[in-house]
């Protein structure tokens, strides 16, 4: 995918590069991620994610061998079977849509459209929409600025992201576990929020610097 220039799109080695770049931040920020979810849930998002991620690079020759959608489809079921928790099913649905829904070879206009198809399947999956203190309030705006497109895309979209989940702080929870905290979820970012962040900063790393 490219979101910089027009003419590239994603061959294996790009493939192998944004996939492991993913899984390995969030593998390195598990401990961060729990600690996230110890304040507001049951800690255990970081562990639930390294643990999908970390199948995922198990699986990185296979993945890397098949075309980018049928790629993001296999890591949506593998993180739907080893994630668990409320934000396993929710992120492996973002990526099963986002197969269903790229063309083989992306341009920016196709991220743009596919990333919103997939986070209205994250909301119908969840129920959710922005505003909840959940993941959703990173994607969301990162898709309102992905489909803006413009110079220095992937700088933007990070600041946007890192941006959004710190937003999430004084946010009350109104859906998934911190809900069940009321007024006491506020003052802390939302673990999958900040997990978001994190995939979309790893992606943005790769394409654009
Ligand atoms: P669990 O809450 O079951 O322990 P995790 O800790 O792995 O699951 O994930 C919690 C994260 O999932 C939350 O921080 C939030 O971002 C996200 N989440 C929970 N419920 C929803 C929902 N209905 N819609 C969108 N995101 C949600
Ligand atoms: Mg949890």
């Amino acid at each position: 995918m490219t979101i910089e220039a027009d003419d590239r799109t994603i061959d294996q080695a790009l493939q192998r590069r944004l996939i492991e770049a993913v899984a390995r931040s969030i593998i390195a920020h598990a401990d961060e991620l729990t600690g996230l979810d110890r304040a507001i849930g049951d800690g255990d998002h970081g562990l639930n994610l390294k643990r999908g991620f970390e199948a995922v690079l198990t699986d990185i020759d296979n993945l890397v061998a098949k075309p980018l959608p049928d790629a993001l489809r296999s890591i949506g079921t593998c993180l739907v079977l080893k994630v668990g928790g409320a934000s396993g099913p929710l992120y492996g649905t973002l990526f099963l849509a986002l197969g269903k829904e790229l063309p083989e070879a992306p341009r920016p206009a196709d991220a743009a459209r596919a990333f919103g198809g997939a986070i209205a399947a994250v909301m119908a999956r969840g129920k959710s929409q922005p505003g909840q203190k959940t993941m959703l309030d990173v994607l969301t705006p990162v898709h309102a600025e992905l489909s803006q497109g413009g110079a220095d895309l992937a700088g933007r979209l990070k600041a946007r992201a890192n941006a959004a989940a710190a937003a999430t702080v004084p946010m009350r929870a109104l859906r998934g576990r911190a809900s069940f905290l009321g007024e006491r979820s506020i003052g802390h970012i939302d673990p999958g929020a900040r997990s978001s962040a994190l995939m979309i900063e790893a992606v943005c790393e790769v394409l654009g610097g």
